[in-house]
Order: C-alpha cells, then structure tokens, then sequence
C-alpha cells in the first residue's frame, strides 16, 4: 500500500491548529435538560438535579468535571450547542456557580469556544420533534471561520442530525443521557470518565486520519451507527435534489466521496476504494 498518496491532505500547515480538535454537545451528552417530571424520576435515582428557570430543569453527568479537565489538557475544545445563547450562557454559569465544571473554565487558557444556534446552520423542516419547524446542523463550514480545517475533527454529540452536512465519520453519537432510566443511575453511568474519555485518548494518539478511526472503533463506544440513524431521518428524502447536495456539504475533502457512496450511492465504490482501504492500513503521515 506505499504507493497510496495520503488521501486526506491537510488544507493549512498543522502548525495552525492546537492539535486534534474535540467538539462536544451539551444537552444529552454532558447534561440533560428535564422537564420537572424527569427531575423528579432522576432525584429518585440519586442524581443531583438543578432548578434552572420555572419551567427548566437539568441533571449534570456523572464525572462531567474531571472530564472536562481532562479534555481541556489534551483537546482544542469547543462547546457546541443548537439551543440559544442566553440559555447556553445560564447553562454554563450555573454549573461553574455549582462547581460541576472545573473552576474558571470558560475563561481559561486557551479559551474554550462556546458555539450556539446562531453558529449552526438552520434547515427548514415539517418533520416531527422541530419546534418551529427547524432543525439546526452544526457545520463544519464554520471551522473555516476559526482557521480550524483539519481533517482531525470529532463531534461527539447525541443526535445524528446535527451532523447531516458534515462526513458522518467525523462524528460519534452516544445514546442520548436520560437520567430518568436505570442505566443511567449514578452508581452505574462511568460513560464520560470509565468509557469515552480513554476512546478518546487513544483517538488522539492515533496517526490513522480521523473519520477512517472513527469508523473502525465507533462500535466500541456503543455509539449509534452514524448511516442508519441518517437513513432513518433524511431516507426518502435523500434522492431529490437539493437535499442531496445538503447532506454531507461540508464533509472534510474526500469524506465527502465516502459518505455519498455509504448513504446515497451515487459515487462509484472504485473511487472510494482507496480511501477504505485507509482503515486497516493507513497511509503514512
Ligand atoms: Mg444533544
């Protein structure tokens, strides 16, 4: 395989970027907003559930802060978040207030980006569960902003959607956090600490390109499978234009090739041999 050019260039010198770059949601990964029913079923399982508004609630995971000191070492860390704001600012002052997230940490060096719905780009939608009938994609197009175009990106986020625009191997997706179901009582959620963050060291020592990683070990996380979920959302509306050329718009140079051949089938598997064959024997870099 030594004649195989490395088929992820880099678009700007590493020296740009601070190393791999970690993007995490909030809502259902890190915490969970509740109405105040769930508070009540999570409080009943031991958790620690916060009043934030009249009609708001939230449940901090369990380990939240020693993962996020942990990340911040080894990450150039952003927050990224669909929900307004003002309601991601009330989020993130209340748990420093608490101390559920390290001491100072938004203010720390570097600076942690905090990306909300304004940073994502929003898809009018019918389809049921969308307040206002719209969805909001967290693009990768907005890395461009930031000078942050690598091909060593990772979204870890609950929802599948959200990263409709990008490869869908830039991406992990845990089963949502629901602190209201016995998987996910106190004594036994290790997720954040005991599962994800050792995935996630070992994805940063890795020298494979990003999304061919994350496709060979996303299973190991218990991670939902990335085409599935975006069959199940986007299936019968896939194969008219645009919204084929919305899916996967920003997917990372030849990603792109490889999640249009996965989902909608109209690049030929021949030109994306090359770019699978990455997984078991990466290119040198
Ligand atoms: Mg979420």
């Amino acid at each position: 395989m030594s004649t195989i050019e490395d088929p992820w260039p880099r678009l700007v010198p590493p020296e740009i970027v601070r190393g791999k770059v970690l993007i995490l949601d909030l809502n259902g990964l890190l915490v969970r907003y509740c109405n105040q029913e769930e508070a009540d079923a999570s409080r009943v399982f031991g958790h620690q559930h916060v009043h934030l508004s009249t009609h708001s609630w939230y449940v901090p995971r369990v380990g939240l802060s020693a993962f996020l000191e942990a990340v911040r070492r080894d990450f150039t860390l952003i927050f990224w978040t669909s929900c307004v704001k003002r309601n991601a600012d009330a989020l993130l002052r209340d748990l420093e207030e608490r101390s559920l997230i390290p001491a100072r940490f938004l203010r720390s060096e570097p600076e942690i980006e905090v990306w909300t719905q304004a940073e994502c780009t929003r898809y009018a939608t019918t389809r049921e569960g969308f307040r206002g009938g719209a969805l909001y994609l967290k693009s990768f197009a907005r890395l461009y902003d930031y000078n942050l175009v690598t091909r060593d990106v990772l979204l870890v986020d609950d929802s599948v959607k959200k990263n409709s625009t990008n490869s869908p191997f830039n991406a992990i997706h845990p089963r949502s956090y629901t602190p209201w179901t016995k998987e996910h009582a106190p004594h036994r959620d290790q997720f954040l600490c005991g599962t994800l963050l050792p995935w996630l060291q070992a994805w940063r020592q890795s020298t494979i390109p990003t999304p061919a990683y994350i496709r060979a070990y996303y299973r190991e996380l218990g991670a939902q499978d990335p085409i599935e979920g975006l069959r199940s959302y986007w299936g019968d509306l896939v194969t008219p234009e645009p919204l084929s050329g919305l899916l996967f718009d920003d997917a990372i140079l030849a990603d792109r090739a490889i999640a249009r051949s996965l989902f909608i089938g109209d690049v030929p598997a021949a030109d994306v041999s090359v770019v699978v064959a990455g997984v078991d024997d990466p290119p040198v870099v």
